[in-house]
């Protein structure tokens, strides 16, 4: 009892309460952000082939933090996804794309999927198709206009709870997309019990996939792969015209990247889905 009293004692240290207060702020400071407006969404077109063809729009989070200025979402996501914060985040982000969706048909606008980021954690929760489910009846936007993004080590976490969410979120016509592809876990047995619609190449792959042919040959597996398990393929952090074209020849037609489109705000992204001539 001695000895568990001594370790009860030494739990707290200066440097750990140092750690709990970090925590605390940081809670804080992402529900302030929520309650007063201090994430946004920017979207990247997603095109086929040209970058006049949009066919598709990925929506990223940012934090205009009122001393910190611009927070990437890599310096708070994956904090977030240590506590239940990154729910209230992710429906946040659903909220808005669907809100956006909304707003742009409001306006009479070429109207394309949007696919949101969602952390997995959130993905396996009972709320999320509810959640989703009732914010798609409260806006009257069809479910065929969101896509979801997970990345591949949340699939294997818990495999049967992801292929009965995915069921659920298939039967409201939402698309699936595994992100990052060919980063995680190299199990692929999944690829084919779960009910995904698309993969997506990921950018450490296409970085040098015009240079090195190591990087065009895992790219080429990959386009390989998800056409023959009947899967979308898409490239993702395309930067320069011979990246793209070297992917061309390797049988992607569907590009994400700066070469095409940077991450946009909504109004940017109006005038260009007025301007597009629909494929
Ligand atoms: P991701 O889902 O892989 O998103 C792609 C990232 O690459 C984005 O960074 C995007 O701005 C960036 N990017 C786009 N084109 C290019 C390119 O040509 N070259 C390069 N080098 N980068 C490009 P961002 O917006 O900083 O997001 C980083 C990560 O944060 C995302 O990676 C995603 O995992 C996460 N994230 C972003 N928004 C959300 C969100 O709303 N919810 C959640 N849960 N995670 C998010
Ligand atoms: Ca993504
Ligand atoms: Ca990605
Ligand atoms: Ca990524």
């Amino acid at each position: 009892a001695k000895e568990k009293g001594r370790d009860n004692a030494q739990f707290f240290t200066p440097e750990m309460s140092n750690i709990v207060t970090k925590k605390f702020g940081f809670e804080k400071e992402i529900n302030d952000a929520l309650a007063s407006e201090q994430f946004s969404l920017v979207f990247q077109p997603k095109v086929f082939m040209e970058k006049e063809n949009i066919l598709g729009l990925e929506a990223l989070i940012r934090w205009n933090h009122p001393t910190k200025g611009l927070i990437p979402p890599a310096d708070f996501i994956p904090m977030a996804e240590e506590s239940n914060l990154i729910s209230r985040i992710d429906e946040w982000v659903i909220d808005q794309a669907l809100l956006q969706q909304k707003a742009w048909r409001d306006q009479g606008l070429r109207i394309v999927p949007i696919a949101v980021n969602l952390s997995g954690r959130h993905l396996v929760s009972d709320s999320l198709v509810p959640y989703i489910s009732q914010k798609l009846i409260a806006y009257g936007i069809d479910g065929c206009l969101l896509e979801i993004e997970i990345t591949e080590g949340v699939l294997l976490q818990d495999i049967q709870r992801c292929i009965e969410v995915m069921a659920e979120l298939k039967e409201l016509d939402i698309r699936i997309s595994v992100d990052d592809f060919g980063t995680g876990y190299s199990s692929l047995s999944y690829l084919k019990r779960l009910p995904l619609d698309i993969l997506k190449i990921d950018q450490s792959f296409v970085e040098e996939c015009d240079r090195h042919i190591e990087d065009a040959k895992i790219c080429e597996t990959i386009i390989h792969l998800a056409r023959s398990l009947e899967l979308v393929i898409v490239a993702e952090g395309v930067e320069t015209a011979p990246q793209a074209d070297m992917l061309k020849s390797l049988g992607c037609e569907i590009f994400q990247g700066y070469y095409f489109h940077n991450p946009m705000i909504s109004a940017d992204i109006a005038k260009l889905l007025i301007a597009d001539h629909v494929i």
